[in-house]
């Protein structure tokens, strides 16, 4: 078997077109393409409208900028993610509270989240993990700015309501492993149109001259063309991931391991199985049979703060295995992955 990585790319001539067309333009930079790119996909989405920024990262900051978030703030985020959220809350000055997460979804669980808000609390980011919504609800309702991290989950539903349209702003990420791809590339959403033109105002630097500090954090129209392409395929994509997923569903079905939450509304960014006694050697021994496993997040963020208690978090961390699903994963090599990890993890 050849070997199969963790995640990779779906990219084909289409994209290849695009960009040349961009290319051969001599308009490479932000232009009207980006513009198209930002009214596609919000209308694909649902939402009311959003700004195409360089990555997840940079819109992140944006918002919490536009969101007035700063030094002496506290801003509520779950610790079973990348560090992307802690950097974008720290570039703003504020300080991290880290909330709990739910060991059968690894989402954010809001009643550990709503416990920790204070007066100084100043935004929650709620990221939507794997592929499956968060249970939003209990955190809509503290009145407290919500920022949804759609990076890994969109085109889907929370009580049906598209995803990206419940809190007050929501970010996305192009990322190369993500949905959909630009490269490098990210989105900011929101209904409020003041907040949204703040972002848009911070997001390039070439302004009037106010002296106010911005960002160079624009999208390029080359990144825009490919995500255009990326966009027209997604429902395909999203309809693979789930065959995959339902294949490994019953492929690891007898294994003592708990498998994904089965919900019409998870469209498996990524497939986490829980519950495996040693993660680091499953991943070992999947390495040796050429099969890319790996721990669907690096460090959980309160170890990076040398804080403590927080044991849900560990619980899943410790056993989570994220195995590899992506659009151009065949049957039969997922069935060889499914059938190389049921091994390896029997004999763990
Ligand atoms: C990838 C990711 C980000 C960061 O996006 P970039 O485009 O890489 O900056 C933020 N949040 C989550 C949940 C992610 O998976």
């Amino acid at each position: 078997m050849n070997p199969v990585p963790h995640s990779r790319p779906t990219l084909g001539a289409e994209e290849a077109k695009a960009v040349a067309a961009v290319v051969r333009s001599g308009h490479i930079a932000k232009g009207e393409k980006v513009r198209n790119f930002e009214k596609a996909f919000c209308r694909k989405m649902g939402l009311s409208n959003g700004v195409a920024l360089s990555s997840g990262t940079a819109a992140l900051h944006l918002v919490l900028l536009a969101l007035g978030v700063g030094s002496g703030d506290e801003v509520i985020l779950p610790g079973f993610v990348c560090t992307a959220l802690l950097n974008a809350v720290r570039y703003v000055g504020a300080d991290p509270v880290i909330a709990e997460v739910l060991p059968e979804t690894g989402n954010i669980d809001p009643a550990d989240a709503v416990d920790r808000i204070t007066r100084k609390t100043r935004a929650l980011i709620v990221p939507h993990m794997f592929g499956l919504p968060a249970d939003i609800g209990p955190l809509l309702e503290t009145g407290i700015p919500v920022i949804e991290d759609c990076a890994q989950t969109f085109c889907t539903e929370w009580k049906g309501r598209p995803l990206g349209t419940l809190g007050r702003a929501s970010v996305f990420s192009f990322y190369a492993t993500k949905l959909i791809t630009t490269g490098e590339g990210g989105m900011a959403a929101s209904k409020d149109a003041e907040l949204l033109s703040v972002i848009r105002d911070l997001s390039r630097y070439d302004q009037p001259a106010d002296g106010k500090t911005r960002y160079n954090y624009k999208m390029t129209d080359m990144a825009a063309v490919m995500g255009g392409v990326q966009l027209e395929r997604l429902d395909g994509f999203i309809q693979r991931r789930k065959e995959i997923a339902l294949l490994y569903d019953e492929a690891f079905a007898c294994l003592d391991l708990r498998l994904p939450r089965s919900d019409p509304a998870h469209i498996y960014y990524r497939y986490v199985l829980t519950g495996c006694r040693d993660v680091e050697r499953a991943i070992q021994r999947l390495r040796r049979e050429g099969i890319d496993g790996a721990r669907p997040v690096h460090r959980p963020l309160h170890v990076y703060l040398g804080l403590n208690g927080y044991a849900k978090t560990e619980a899943i961390w410790n056993t989570a295995l994220s195995v590899p699903i992506y659009p151009s994963l065949s049957d039969p090599v997922a069935s060889q992955v499914a059938e190389q990890v049921s091994k390896i993890v029997e004999a763990l």
